[in-house]
């Protein structure tokens, strides 16, 4: 059987999921012995320049992973979804936009303005800024155009199959290389290495029903090993969250952070926290409500950590 030719790629991501391919250890040599990477920035020098001069769908699968964050990402996507057959967004920075998406509170001058100014550690009194291009003796010197907006790859180019989690679980990803091999993947569009059940769901910690008073983050509390971590105020996307990760975190006694993405039944991953969130809230009126509320740190980082691009918001109004 001939081998299957592979690409992955990283745009704007931690290189968190290169690490999780690698952590599938010996098993990268079953990888090995089925495909051929043909294209890996993160382990191989290749230049783009070898996938430009690929044939269309050349490549049988490409895992795709990182937001879209600037014009080399958004060319690469482009790229790579003409040289591929198949194309996964891998880890849920490709599939929701991910940590990256979370600079969608700002545009481009914003972030520019925080990043190349006021940090403490910044020392740039002549507001020097990136340049898409720069002319030096040897010749031009070029940057990557910074977008306004944070884009998932989804909203880039036609996607065929979703692999969430950051990073996604070594597990899944061996089962979906698997499936791949096999030739045996669901209808595209499907999201794969995932649960059809909620981290909720996936949990087995006791849920009892009950109102809570306050919110605690977890480094001020040790939480009890067995009782839901929702009911003992940390705030847990559980009840959000699509499963298959096998509830890792709240294994760990740590709240999920919701990072699987909304589960099938979910449109808005945060706007379902919301509402989650209200029905535990013990309070008979609105300023009972608005003093537990309150102490909810940064809301939209918590609701929307992974997935502000892939929400019903999709960024913040500047
Ligand atoms: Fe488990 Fe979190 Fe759901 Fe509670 S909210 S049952 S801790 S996943």
């Amino acid at each position: 059987m001939a081998k299957l030719k592979l690409a992955l790629y990283w745009a704007a991501t931690c290189g968190g999921c290169e690490v999780a391919v690698l952590d599938l250890n010996e098993k990268i040599l079953d990888v090995a012995a089925a495909a051929d990477i043909y294209l890996w920035p993160v382990a191989m020098d290749y230049k783009y320049k070898d996938a430009e001069a690929w044939h269309d769908k050349f490549i049988d699968v490409c895992l795709f992973n990182g937001a879209i964050r600037n014009s080399e990402g958004e060319h690469l996507a482009k790229l790579l979804r003409a040289k591929s057959k198949v194309m996964v967004a891998f880890g849920s920075c490709a599939c929701f936009g991910g940590i990256p998406g979370l600079a969608n509170v700002a545009d481009r001058e914003g972030v520019f303005a925080r990043v190349y100014g006021e940090t403490p550690s910044t020392d740039n009194s002549d507001g020097t800024r990136p340049q898409t291009s720069f002319t030096v003796p040897e010749g031009e010197l070029t940057l990557p155009y910074f977008y306004d907006t944070v884009k998932t790859l989804g909203q880039t180019v036609p996607v065929d199959y979703f692999l969430p989690g950051c990073p996604p679980v070594t597990k899944q990803i061996w089962a979906v290389v698997q499936a791949i091999v096999a030739g045996q993947l669901p209808p595209p569009g499907s999201f794969v290495g995932v649960a059809e059940k909620s981290v909720c769901e996936e949990c087995p910690r006791v849920k009892e029903e009950k109102k809570v008073t306050a919110f605690v983050r977890p480094h001020q509390v040790i939480p009890q090993p067995e009782k839901c971590l929702l009911e003992q105020g940390l705030i847990c996307c559980g009840p959000a969250t699509r499963g298959g990760c096998g509830a890792q975190c709240v294994n760990a006694n740590m709240p999920c952070r919701g990072c699987y993405g909304p589960t099938e039944r979910v449109t808005d991953q945060g706007a379902k926290m919301l509402s989650a969130i209200a029905s535990i809230i013990d309070a008979t009126d609105e300023a009972g409500v608005k003093k537990v509320v309150d102490q909810i740190v940064d809301p939209l980082g918590t609701f929307y950590r992974f997935g502000l691009p892939n929400s019903l918001l999709t960024r913040v109004r500047v």
